[in-house]
C-alpha cells in the first residue's frame, strides 16, 4: 500500500475521523486482518469502526494505522491491529457479556472490547495513561468504559466475576487472582512468559463446573505486567 509521509513540521492533526482515516480503516481491515485470517464478521466491522488514530499520541498519528505495534509513552505500546483483533476473536465474545481488561494503555482495546460486549472494565498501571485513556475514550463515544488506576494483579474484585478476561501486558505466569475472577463458563486470554522472547498467547476456559484448561496460541511480543511498587515507607 502507498504511504505518504506527512512533514515532519506538519501541526498536530485533531484527533476527529474523517472519510480518510475510515479508508485507511478498511485496508487495514483487508490487508492486515483478512490476510492474516481473521474471520469473525464482528471483529472485523469493530476493527473498521473504532478510531484507532484517536487513541495514539499526535506525534504517531500518521502512522496509526500500520501493520505494527506503536509507542505510546510511559514504556507502554498499542498493539498491532492484528495482535488486537486475534485476541479479540480468542475472547469469543457475546453482547451480554462482562469483560475486565488489564492494561488500559492507550484504550483502544477497551473500545474494540465496547464495541462487542455489554460492560467494560479496564485497570491501568499508569496513572497518567489511565487518564489519557478515559479522556480519549470519551471523545471517541465509549465513556461507559470503566478505567480504574490500579495494580491488574489483584483484578476488578467488586466487579468480579466477568465472562471474560483479557491481559495486554505480559505476566511471568497468568495470576491466580485473574483466573479466580472468570466466571464459571467463561475465559481468560493473556500473553505469558518471562521475557519477551518467549512470550506466547494463552486462552484459560473455565468449565461450567470450574474446571480450568489452557491451551496455547501463537507467541508475542508485549510489554511485561509489572507489579505495583510498595509504597515508600516514611
Ligand atoms: N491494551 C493496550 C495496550 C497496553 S500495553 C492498548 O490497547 O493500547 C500494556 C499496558 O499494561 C501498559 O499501559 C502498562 O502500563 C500496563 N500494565 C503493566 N503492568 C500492569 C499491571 N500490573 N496492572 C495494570 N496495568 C499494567
Amino acid at each position: 500500500m502507498h504511504r505518504p509521509e506527512p512533514p515532519m513540521s506538519s501541526p498536530p492533526s485533531p484527533a476527529v475521523d474523517s472519510a480518510q482515516h475510515r479508508d485507511l480503516r478498511l485496508e487495514m481491515v483487508r490487508s492486515q486482518l483478512q490476510m492474516q485470517g481473521i474471520k469473525k464478521r464482528e471483529v472485523l466491522e469493530a476493527m473498521r469502526k473504532v478510531p484507532r488514530h484517536q487513541f495514539v499520541p499526535d506525534s504517531i498519528r500518521p502512522y496509526a494505522y500500520r501493520d505494527q505495534a506503536l509507542p505510546i509513552g510511559f514504556g507502554a505500546t498499542i498493539s498491532q491491529p492484528y495482535i488486537v483483533a486475534l485476541m479479540t476473536e480468542l475472547l469469543d465474545l457475546k453482547p451480554w457479556h462482562k469483560v475486565l481488561e488489564i492494561g488500559t494503555g492507550s484504550g483502544y482495546q477497551a473500545a474494540i472490547l465496547a464495541e462487542l460486549a455489554k460492560a467494560v472494565y479496564s485497570i491501568e498501571i499508569v496513572e497518567e495513561l489511565a487518564i489519557r485513556a478515559r479522556r480519549d475514550l470519551a471523545a471517541a463515544g465509549y465513556a461507559r468504559v470503566q478505567v480504574r488506576y490500579g495494580d491488574g494483579y489483584l483484578g476488578w474484585p467488586e466487579q468480579a466475576p466477568f465472562d471474560r478476561i483479557m491481559i495486554t501486558a505480559a505476566p511471568p505466569s497468568i495470576p491466580e487472582a485473574l483466573i479466580e475472577q472468570v466466571a464459571p463458563g467463561g475465559r481468560l486470554v493473556a500473553p505469558e512468559g518471562a521475557s519477551p522472547q518467549t512470550q506466547q498467547l494463552i486462552i484459560v476456559d473455565k468449565a461450567r463446573d470450574g474446571r480450568v484448561s489452557r491451551s496455547t496460541s501463537i507467541p508475542v511480543i508485549f510489554v511485561p505486567m509489572v507489579p505495583k511498587p510498595a509504597p515508600v515507607k516514611p
